[in-house]
Protein backbone atom coordinates (compact mmCIF):
# COMPACT_ATOMS: atom_id res chain seq x y z
CA UNK A 1 0.00 0.00 0.00
CA UNK A 2 1.31 3.47 -0.86
CA UNK A 3 0.20 6.46 0.64
CA UNK A 4 0.46 10.20 1.01
CA UNK A 5 -0.01 12.24 4.23
CA UNK A 6 -1.27 15.76 2.87
CA UNK A 7 -1.65 18.42 5.42
CA UNK A 8 -0.41 22.04 6.38
CA UNK A 9 2.74 22.08 8.38
CA UNK A 10 2.58 21.21 12.07
CA UNK A 11 -0.65 19.15 10.98
CA UNK A 12 1.15 15.92 12.61
CA UNK A 13 1.58 14.32 9.26
CA UNK A 14 5.57 13.27 10.38
CA UNK A 15 4.31 12.02 13.77
CA UNK A 16 1.84 10.07 11.88
CA UNK A 17 4.15 8.34 9.42
CA UNK A 18 6.38 7.46 12.06
CA UNK A 19 3.15 5.52 14.16
CA UNK A 20 2.51 4.26 10.34
CA UNK A 21 5.89 2.82 10.26
CA UNK A 22 6.51 1.12 13.44
CA UNK A 23 2.49 -0.59 13.03
CA UNK A 24 2.46 -1.60 9.61
CA UNK A 25 6.25 -1.75 8.35
CA UNK A 26 6.22 1.01 5.74
CA UNK A 27 8.76 3.16 4.43
CA UNK A 28 8.47 6.83 5.43
CA UNK A 29 9.69 9.43 2.61
CA UNK A 30 10.02 12.73 3.54
CA UNK A 31 11.16 15.45 1.80
CA UNK A 32 11.97 17.52 4.05
CA UNK A 33 14.03 15.15 6.12
CA UNK A 34 15.90 14.35 2.79
CA UNK A 35 16.57 18.04 2.38
CA UNK A 36 18.09 18.99 5.89
CA UNK A 37 19.82 15.93 5.57
CA UNK A 38 21.34 16.96 2.17
CA UNK A 39 21.71 20.69 4.22
CA UNK A 40 23.78 18.93 7.26
CA UNK A 41 25.84 16.91 4.76
CA UNK A 42 26.62 19.86 2.87
CA UNK A 43 26.47 19.08 -0.33
CA UNK A 44 26.45 21.58 -2.87
CA UNK A 45 22.54 20.91 -3.22
CA UNK A 46 22.14 20.83 0.04
CA UNK A 47 24.09 24.54 0.36
CA UNK A 48 21.45 25.81 -2.46
CA UNK A 49 18.13 24.66 -0.62
CA UNK A 50 19.58 26.05 2.65
CA UNK A 51 18.68 29.61 2.64
CA UNK A 52 14.99 28.40 0.62
CA UNK A 53 14.04 26.14 3.27
CA UNK A 54 14.96 28.95 6.05
CA UNK A 55 12.68 30.97 4.35
CA UNK A 56 9.70 28.52 4.65
CA UNK A 57 9.84 28.87 0.69
CA UNK A 58 9.56 25.55 -1.81
CA UNK A 59 12.53 23.84 -3.32
CA UNK A 60 12.46 23.16 -7.15
CA UNK A 61 10.16 20.83 -8.04
CA UNK A 62 13.10 19.14 -9.94
CA UNK A 63 15.29 18.94 -6.63
CA UNK A 64 12.01 16.97 -4.78
CA UNK A 65 11.05 14.57 -8.02
CA UNK A 66 14.86 13.73 -8.01
CA UNK A 67 15.08 12.64 -4.38
CA UNK A 68 12.12 10.82 -4.37
CA UNK A 69 12.91 8.86 -7.65
CA UNK A 70 15.88 7.75 -6.20
CA UNK A 71 14.59 6.28 -3.13
CA UNK A 72 11.65 4.75 -5.17
CA UNK A 73 14.34 2.78 -6.73
CA UNK A 74 15.74 1.33 -3.77
CA UNK A 75 14.31 -2.26 -4.19
CA UNK A 76 15.37 -3.23 -0.45
CA UNK A 77 11.81 -1.39 0.74
CA UNK A 78 8.84 -3.48 1.33
CA UNK A 79 5.82 -2.48 3.09
CA UNK A 80 4.84 0.58 1.21
CA UNK A 81 5.90 3.62 1.17
CA UNK A 82 4.04 7.08 3.05
CA UNK A 83 4.67 10.09 1.41
CA UNK A 84 5.22 13.20 3.87
CA UNK A 85 5.49 16.28 2.51
CA UNK A 86 5.42 15.36 -1.17
CA UNK A 87 3.66 16.10 -3.49
CA UNK A 88 3.71 19.81 -2.67
CA UNK A 89 2.89 21.15 -5.92
CA UNK A 90 0.57 19.71 -9.11
CA UNK A 91 3.68 18.76 -11.02
CA UNK A 92 5.41 16.94 -8.23
CA UNK A 93 1.66 15.21 -7.83
CA UNK A 94 2.03 14.61 -11.70
CA UNK A 95 5.64 13.10 -11.63
CA UNK A 96 4.38 10.91 -8.85
CA UNK A 97 1.86 9.31 -10.52
CA UNK A 98 3.81 8.60 -13.18
CA UNK A 99 7.32 7.26 -11.39
CA UNK A 100 4.34 4.77 -9.35
CA UNK A 101 2.72 4.08 -12.91
CA UNK A 102 6.76 2.69 -14.25
CA UNK A 103 6.86 0.38 -11.41
CA UNK A 104 3.39 -1.18 -11.78
CA UNK A 105 2.56 0.43 -8.79
CA UNK A 106 -0.63 2.26 -7.45
CA UNK A 107 -1.21 4.98 -5.22
CA UNK A 108 -4.09 3.39 -2.60
CA UNK A 109 -5.04 6.27 -0.39
CA UNK A 110 -4.41 10.28 0.34
CA UNK A 111 -4.87 11.34 3.69
CA UNK A 112 -5.76 14.83 4.15
CA UNK A 113 -4.81 16.18 7.40
CA UNK A 114 -6.92 19.13 8.47
CA UNK A 115 -5.86 21.29 11.49
CA UNK A 116 -6.50 25.04 11.90
CA UNK A 117 -4.03 28.02 11.30
CA UNK A 118 -4.40 28.90 14.68
CA UNK A 119 -3.30 25.28 16.39
CA UNK A 120 -0.54 25.04 13.42
CA UNK A 121 0.87 28.09 14.90
CA UNK A 122 1.15 26.92 18.46
CA UNK A 123 1.88 23.66 17.68
CA UNK A 124 4.96 25.22 15.67
CA UNK A 125 6.15 27.30 17.48
CA UNK A 126 6.22 24.74 20.43
CA UNK A 127 7.55 21.95 18.74
CA UNK A 128 11.11 20.33 19.10
CA UNK A 129 12.58 16.94 17.99
CA UNK A 130 15.19 14.47 18.71
CA UNK A 131 18.08 14.85 16.87
CA UNK A 132 19.12 11.28 16.72
CA UNK A 133 16.00 9.43 16.35
CA UNK A 134 13.22 11.67 15.52
CA UNK A 135 10.84 11.68 18.14
CA UNK A 136 8.41 14.98 18.53
CA UNK A 137 7.88 17.11 20.88
CA UNK A 138 5.46 19.60 22.10
CA UNK A 139 6.61 21.87 25.12
CA UNK A 140 3.11 21.81 26.30
CA UNK A 141 1.34 19.22 25.34
CA UNK A 142 4.45 16.74 25.59
CA UNK A 143 7.35 18.24 26.83
CA UNK A 144 11.25 17.13 26.67
CA UNK A 145 11.69 14.74 29.80
CA UNK A 146 12.88 16.65 32.66
CA UNK A 147 15.92 14.53 32.79
CA UNK A 148 17.11 15.90 29.72
CA UNK A 149 16.47 12.37 27.56
CA UNK A 150 14.80 11.84 24.52
CA UNK A 151 11.63 9.52 26.17
CA UNK A 152 12.28 7.46 23.01
CA UNK A 153 16.23 6.62 22.27
CA UNK A 154 17.81 8.66 25.62
CA UNK A 155 19.75 10.90 23.19
CA UNK A 156 20.09 14.51 25.01
CA UNK A 157 20.31 16.12 21.72
CA UNK A 158 16.85 18.07 21.70
CA UNK A 159 16.75 20.24 18.47
CA UNK A 160 14.42 23.03 16.96
CA UNK A 161 14.08 23.26 13.27
CA UNK A 162 15.40 26.33 11.87
CA UNK A 163 12.26 26.98 10.14
CA UNK A 164 10.01 26.91 12.80
CA UNK A 165 9.19 30.43 13.82
CA UNK A 166 6.87 32.80 13.25
CA UNK A 167 8.04 34.32 9.96
CA UNK A 168 8.97 31.48 8.62
CA UNK A 169 6.00 29.73 9.20
CA UNK A 170 3.99 32.63 7.41
CA UNK A 171 5.57 31.97 4.48
CA UNK A 172 5.41 27.96 4.66
CA UNK A 173 1.45 28.84 5.28
CA UNK A 174 1.01 30.81 2.10
CA UNK A 175 2.68 28.07 0.02
CA UNK A 176 0.68 25.73 1.44
CA UNK A 177 -2.41 27.35 0.73
CA UNK A 178 -1.23 28.82 -3.31
CA UNK A 179 0.53 25.70 -4.11
CA UNK A 180 -0.27 22.44 -2.29
CA UNK A 181 -3.84 22.71 -1.27
CA UNK A 182 -5.00 22.44 -5.31
CA UNK A 183 -4.07 18.57 -4.51
CA UNK A 184 -6.95 18.17 -2.23
CA UNK A 185 -8.95 19.02 -5.45
CA UNK A 186 -6.72 17.00 -7.38
CA UNK A 187 -6.67 13.60 -5.52
CA UNK A 188 -10.61 13.57 -4.81
CA UNK A 189 -11.14 13.80 -8.51
CA UNK A 190 -9.25 10.90 -8.85
CA UNK A 191 -11.23 9.36 -6.20
CA UNK A 192 -8.28 8.61 -3.94
CA UNK A 193 -8.68 11.60 -0.85
CA UNK A 194 -10.06 10.62 2.37
CA UNK A 195 -9.95 13.15 4.86
CA UNK A 196 -9.24 13.22 8.95
CA UNK A 197 -9.40 15.67 11.96
CA UNK A 198 -6.10 16.37 12.74
CA UNK A 199 -6.92 18.27 15.40
CA UNK A 200 -7.01 15.31 18.05
CA UNK A 201 -5.00 13.66 20.69
CA UNK A 202 -2.19 11.76 18.83
CA UNK A 203 -4.11 8.46 18.91
CA UNK A 204 -7.51 9.58 18.38
CA UNK A 205 -6.04 11.23 15.14
CA UNK A 206 -3.89 7.60 14.33
CA UNK A 207 -7.27 5.98 14.80
CA UNK A 208 -9.23 8.10 12.11
CA UNK A 209 -6.67 7.35 9.86
CA UNK A 210 -6.55 3.87 10.66
CA UNK A 211 -10.30 3.51 10.01
CA UNK A 212 -9.81 5.66 6.58
CA UNK A 213 -6.99 3.09 5.47
CA UNK A 214 -9.45 0.20 6.15
P1 LIG B 1 8.74 19.80 5.97
O1 LIG B 1 9.70 19.09 6.85
O2 LIG B 1 7.89 18.85 5.16
O3 LIG B 1 7.92 20.82 6.71
O4 LIG B 1 9.61 20.62 4.89
C1 LIG B 1 10.52 21.62 5.29
C2 LIG B 1 10.90 22.48 4.10
O5 LIG B 1 11.54 21.66 3.10
C3 LIG B 1 9.74 23.12 3.36
O6 LIG B 1 9.32 24.34 3.96
C4 LIG B 1 10.35 23.34 1.98
O7 LIG B 1 11.26 24.43 1.98
C5 LIG B 1 11.15 22.06 1.79
N1 LIG B 1 10.35 20.96 1.19
C6 LIG B 1 10.01 19.79 1.78
N2 LIG B 1 9.30 19.01 0.96
C7 LIG B 1 9.17 19.72 -0.20
C8 LIG B 1 8.51 19.47 -1.44
N3 LIG B 1 7.84 18.33 -1.66
N4 LIG B 1 8.59 20.43 -2.40
C9 LIG B 1 9.28 21.56 -2.20
N5 LIG B 1 9.90 21.87 -1.05
C10 LIG B 1 9.85 20.97 -0.05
Amino acid sequence: MNIILLGPPGAGKGTQARLLVEDRGMTQLSTGDMLREAKDSGTEMGKRVAEVMARGELVTDEIVIGLIRERLLDTSHTGGFIFDGFPRTLAQADALGALLDNMNQTLDCVIEMQVDDEALVARITARSTCGDCGEVYNDQTKPWPADGKCGNCGSTNQTRRADDNEESLKTRLLAYYKQTSPLIGYYYAKGDLKTVNGLGSVEAVAGEIKDALG
